[in-house]
């Protein structure tokens, strides 16, 4: 088992020509040493964004389920649901806890506090991980996080960003500028706290100069861990409604692996990759109808940067950079 910077450094020293990507489950077997596995939780929070009734034009219903917030029986539930499954499949040996539905931090600090103590008695933690918006976190929260920390557990928080263009932002009512993602980032360092981003490949008016210019802009600010997704336009959403009036369009199978090789490609070897595609809603229709399949794209993406002999952050020095705001 190593730390965190240690783990780090190692696996960024060995990414290269057949090695090209950092990925997260080398990064979780050299950190804690065995298999580490996260237990996906809904703590029934929700998102301003939605609560004002203007989400981003991309977001479907799903996660909009009943709250039951704080709900020490259902955090209970999930949990061990969570682990059997882990354990059965992949034969998991440790567990880090992750609030992932909405926004993990949009609450007063007492109720924080309740609803992570809660979820962290319901099983031995090696880590927390908390989704949420740059615009839901304050320095009393990061101060909160930070405890666990003290604890003995790693502590990440997800940071959904999706593009470093404030006019793409607008374009998809992110309801927050990359300035304030900034600001949430350098908050969360401050505090020793690990960051990951959510990005999303092939947004409205964005091609492959944009992703590259977003991969730059994390490698400057020094986020740790980056979770790229396909964008899937969902049937219901705002963004739907531009596809069907020929507004919007989403990248092919084959266009997203282009545009995450380039965006790879500038993507500083530090930086934990946790993920290259979205899991699309089964229940709703959308597009494209095209789905990869999670192991085989990445299969496939692997064997491209090979046959291109090309790794991720090959050309972090070169192209096109973003004043990081
Ligand atoms: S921040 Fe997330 S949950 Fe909130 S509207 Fe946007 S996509 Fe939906």
């Amino acid at each position: 088992m190593n730390c965190h910077s240690e783990a780090v450094r190692a696996l960024a020293a060995s990414i290269g020509p057949g090695k090209p990507l950092h990925r997260y489950s080398d990064y979780l077997k050299r950190r804690f040493g065995s298999k580490t596995y996260r237990v996906s939780v809904d703590a029934g929070f929700t998102c301003p964004v939605r609560e004002i009734g203007l989400p981003c034009t991309y977001c479907d219903v799903r996660g909009s389920r009943a709250p039951y917030l704080g709900s020490a029986d259902s955090l209970l539930e999930q949990i061990n649901g969570g682990m059997s499954f882990l354990q059965q499949r992949y034969r998991a040996e440790q567990f880090l806890l992750y609030f992932q539905a909405f926004s993990n931090t949009h609450s007063s600090v007492p109720t924080l506090r309740r609803i992570y103590d809660t979820g962290l008695s319901c099983g031995r933690f090696v880590g927390l991980i908390v989704a949420t918006r740059p615009d839901c976190l304050d320095e009393p929260t990061a101060a909160l996080l930070a405890e666990y920390r003290s604890r003995g557990l790693d502590v990440w928080v997800e940071l959904g960003l999706q593009s470093a263009h404030d006019a793409t932002l607008r374009r998809i009512r992110r309801g927050h500028s990359v300035a304030e993602f900034g600001r949430a980032t350098r908050l969360l360092q401050e505090f020793n706290i690990l960051t990951a981003a959510h990005v999303i490949l092939g947004l409205p008016g964005e091609g492959a100069r944009e992703v590259v210019q977003t991969a730059h802009y994390l490698s400057e600010l020094g986020v740790n861990g980056v979770k790229f997704h396909n964008l899937i336009i969902t049937q219901g959403t705002e963004l739907f409604r531009e596809y069907r009036a020929g507004h919007a369009s989403p990248p092919t199978t084959a266009e997203h692996r282009e545009l995450l090789i380039n965006s790879l490609e500038h993507l500083s070897p530090e930086m934990v990759v946790m993920r290259l595609t979205c899991d699309p809603p089964r229940d709703i229709p959308s597009v494209p109808e095209e789905r990869p399949d999670k192991a085989s794209f990445y299969r496939d993406v692997i064997d491209e940067m090979n046959l291109r002999n090309t790794w991720q952050g090959r050309s972090l020095d070169t192209g096109l950079h973003h004043a990081v705001p």
